[in-house]
């Protein structure tokens, strides 16, 4: 399972308001999950300005916005799932049967522990061929997970300790809960639904049995749903077929960090090629407009990203942006796994309906710039969310204007200079936590070294870094010492910036000569508007 992180929405001027939960700095209460579930409770005003918590009860859009990076490395104990789900929209319900081949936590204890959905029943479970007790117990996940409940299995007498094959066939009808951000019971939300009108089915309802969490999952996937349905789930689509009235599909995601299923009858699909991609775009009520810019800004952030830092793998080989047809949910841009980023339609519209020209255009950036941006390991994953969030901002520069940039960089850095003055260190900063410094701390840092070192020299060391790491864990002490090399003389930055507690540090900064700093001869190359180049 990945890290999925409820954060705030990037791009204010057309979100209108951002808004989020539980954060740090703020000093609300945090809501952390072991799928690395962050709410935060920065909330801004059009002009990106903080606005007290109170007047977010009175603002009626909440923008969340939940991000899911590539965790975890080639080399880890990669869980197996095997699994066939029977979906019946209109009962509300799912069966669910399949294997799941996993080394447990306590690989020599004689019991292991699964999350399921609440309402699940489990008909079967057999461990390695025999036949195993159950017992439920308290849910291993934190909240939010409102549906979820603790299953403990006994191993047969006389299985092995070790790697377990798990059999097990379980079905039930979803429980039925408001979306995320349909009242102010955060924590009883959940946008996972299963009824006449859509299927989206995730992590958060534990609607697959949950033995593993921060592990990549391998995932061979059937879905059967009413013929007249159309189903999206993440990794690469095998097959296709009608059966009985049902359309099954096939699909493979080997290193995924969850299980995603979406459906709807009405999903209307628009692709899109560019930069050596292919786009599809699901949605069933968005503008033809807004789809045909977000298809676009899809191609030109692959574009981009691949210009600056050369080719990447898109898990599938197909990017897939679905809008969900819910009607409030998590997340501006959503959340995104392999070659998959969901959005609620409802947010979308909504905001639409605020500001003709809202765009989710720097939240699909970031989701996109994690194709890139996925080695950063264990604590290191503030690497993957500083450079995914920085290079988001940078395809805001290239591609849309460079006083949006100034804006969005001019709000991180108020947002760190709020930071409490105990904020952890980004050489520290936990995995799970911390948003303001894992993700904007980390991005002002970066602009940093690009003032510092100018653009040429700071893109280039941006493709190096990309091209020496990626594919491998990646964490602090890679990312200090190569930067530190490329910086020079001026190498204590970094030192400063990765140890320093709270906001910004005090670090001179010595920009070069100004003939390289922002300037057209840099080594971007593209054809993108080129904001600062005057
Ligand atoms: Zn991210």
């Amino acid at each position: 399972m990945t890290a999925v992180h409820f954060r705030r929405s990037c791009c204010e001027e057309a979100a209108s308001i951002g808004a989020e939960r539980g954060g740090d700095h703020a000093g609300q209460q945090n809501v952390v999950s072991e799928f690395g579930n962050h709410f935060n409770n920065a909330v801004f005003s059009k002009n990106r300005e903080f606005l007290p918590m109170k007047t977010v009860k009175t603002i009626t859009i909440l923008l969340l916005f939940l991000t899911a990076p590539l965790l975890l490395m080639a080399g880890e104990n990669q869980p197996l799932y095997n699994l066939t789900v029977n979906i019946e929209p209109d009962a509300g319900s799912i069966s669910v049967r399949g294997t799941v081949d996993v080394l447990p936590a306590d690989p020599a204890a004689s019991t292991f522990k699964f999350d399921l959905h609440e309402t699940m029943a489990i008909n079967r479970l057999l461990v390695n061929g025999k036949e195993a007790s159950i017992t439920y117990g308290p849910m291993q996940a934190q909240l939010p997970f409102p549906a979820t409940r603790g299953v403990i299995v006994t191993l047969p007498a006389g299985t092995s300790k070790g790697p377990i094959h798990m059999e097990i066939e379980y079905d039930g009808r979803m429980k039925v809960l408001p979306e995320f951000g349909a009242t102010e019971d955060m924590s009883h939300s959940l946008d996972d639904q299963v009824n006449a009108r859509m299927v989206e089915l995730a992590g958060y309802s534990s609607w697959y049995p949950q033995l593993s969490f921060g592990k990549r999952l391998h995932v061979e996937l059937t879905v059967s749903l009413p013929q007249n349905w159309i189903t999206v789930c993440s990794g690469k689509k095998l097959e296709e077929r009608i059966e009985n009235g049902r359309v099954v599909t096939r699909w493979s995601s080997p290193k995924d960090g969850d299980i995603v299923i979406l459906g709807s009858r009405d999903y209307k699909k628009k692709s899109f090629e560019g930069a050596g991609f292919h786009i599809d775009v699901y949605y069933t009520q968005m503008p033809a407009q807004f789809i045909d810019s977000d298809g676009t800004q899809i191609v030109n952030s692959l574009k981009l990203y691949s210009d600056l830092l050369g080719n990447t793998t898109v898990p599938g080989g197909t990017v897939k942006h679905v809008f969900s047809p819910k009607r409030k949910g998590q997340g501006k841009a959503g959340f995104a796994q392999p070659g998959l980023i969901v959005t609620s339609q409802g947010l979308t519209l909504e905001g639409l309906a605020q500001d003709p020209k809202f765009s989710l255009f720097q939240g699909v950036a970031h989701e996109v710039a994690h194709y890139w941006w996925n080695f950063g390991y264990g604590q290191g994953d503030w690497i993957n969310e500083a450079f995914a969030e920085y290079f988001s901002a940078v395809a805001m520069q290239k591609l849309s204007s460079d006083q949006e940039f100034r804006a969005i960089m001019a709000d991180y850095r108020h947002q760190v200079s709020e930071l409490p003055a105990d904020a952890p260190p980004l050489a520290t900063v936990p995995i799970w936590t911390d948003f303001v410094v894992r993700y904007y701390k980390g991005a002002v840092m970066l602009d940093t070294l690009r003032q510092t070192m100018g653009d040429e020299k700071f893109f280039q060391a941006s493709r190096e870094f990309f091209q020496t790491y990626t594919g491998k864990p990646t964490g602090t002490v890679e990312f200090r010492s190569f930067w530190k090399a490329k910086l020079g003389a001026q190498g204590s930055m970094i030192d400063a910036w990765m140890d320093s507690t709270g906001g910004v540090p005090k670090v001179t900064v010595h920009p070069p000569a100004s003939k390289d700093r922002l300037t057209r001869k840099s080594g971007i190359a593209g054809p993108w508007p080129c904001g600062p180049c005057s």
